[in-house]
């Protein structure tokens, strides 16, 4: 299942770039020319109006997401019908570092294949014409409509990293290594209200009531592989913990969702700011039953409600993810 954390600390505004939606043809892939992730999104999100040029994505310094734009909106990438056909354009960034370059194409392949199933475009690289859907290099956008580009592959993963276009087409349907790997996109999907004991000891996990106490001998019963509905989500002695009987809760560390959160919202949820303000848009990104990964230690009381970090100062209401409470 599809995990990635995007740090939306270089977003446009709500204000700033193309107000205008686009049709869902292509995913379209670039690469930045220069070194670095943070430093491309930052120039963009700085520049956006007076340079005309901006992508919805950055992907670098070692597997890092920088969103720029917005999805389903016109980015100013790869010429008026490229742009106004691609709900999602993707900047790889440069490194001369084997290590970072690795976790960067991952997560650029990955990412721009998730991105395909999310907005119904195949996980073709450049095939067809420009009537045909499908993920496609800035190259072939050059060759087919407009412009002269001729990133990412014959500008830098070929003379770089000897990636041809061969390569990434077989990536591009197939995704590379690690939890996306695979190309299968049937997942399992888990009940909304129930949440299973993991990684707990052999003996069992302790339940623990509302005051913070071990209800006694509950570890006979909370036993790993055992599910629980759960009615909620609540912060109990500082730890995330669903609530799974009357006044019984077990803490989320020791249960399937550790260190990770599963939306649970049909139309995809909003997240939100430290402060509680909501960020526009986000709720096609935070859509139903994708998973985010999420720390103990980034939970907030917002509110008088748990919410779980998602990324940097983006904030999840735990009643919009699995075991939260929301049916
Ligand atoms: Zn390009």
């Amino acid at each position: 299942m599809a995990q990635f954390n995007i740090d939306t600390q270089y977003a446009l505004g709500a204000n700033e770039g193309s107000n205008q939606k686009t049709n869902n043809m292509f995913i379209i892939l670039h690469e930045t020319t220069n070194d670095g992730a943070a430093n491309n999104a930052h120039y963009f999100k700085n520049n956006w109006s007076t340079s005309q040029t901006y992508v919805q994505y950055v992907i670098g310094d070692g597997g890092k997401i920088y969103q720029v734009g917005a999805d389903g909106y016109v980015a100013w990438g790869a010429g008026t019908y490229a742009n106004e056909n691609s709900p999602v354009q993707i900047e790889l960034a440069r490194t001369s570092d084997k290590v970072t370059f690795e976790k960067d194409y991952a997560t650029f392949v990955n990412f721009a294949r998730y991105k395909a199933q999310q907005f119904g475009i195949p996980c073709t690289l450049d095939v067809g014409g420009k009537y045909d859907k499908g993920i496609k290099t800035h190259k072939w956008v050059s060759d087919n409509i407009w412009g002269n580009h001729i990133d990412p592959v014959e500008s830098y993963l070929k003379p770089f990293w000897h990636i041809d276009e061969g390569q990434l087409a077989k990536d591009i349907a197939n995704g590379v290594g690690g939890s996306t790997s695979g190309g299968s996109t049937t997942q399992t999907k888990p009940a909304r209200n129930v949440v299973t004991v993991k990684n707990g000891p052999s003996t069992g996990i302790a339940g623990w009531n509302g005051k913070g106490q071990i209800v006694p001998g509950s570890n006979s019963t909370f036993k790993n592989g055992t599910a629980w509905q759960s009615a909620g989500v609540y912060l109990i002695n500082g730890l995330p913990m669903y609530k799974v009987g009357g006044d019984e809760y077990i803490p989320k560390k020791y249960t399937d969702q550790a260190g990770i959160i599963t939306i649970n919202s049909i139309h995809g949820v909003n997240a939100f700011d430290g402060n509680g303000n909501k960020i526009a848009g986000t709720e096609s990104t935070f859509m139903d039953y994708s998973q985010w990964k999420s720390p103990d230690t980034g939970v907030k009381v917002i509110n008088d409600k748990v919410f779980f970090l998602v990324a940097t100062n983006e904030y999840v209401d735990g009643f919009y993810t699995i075991g939260g409470g929301n049916k």
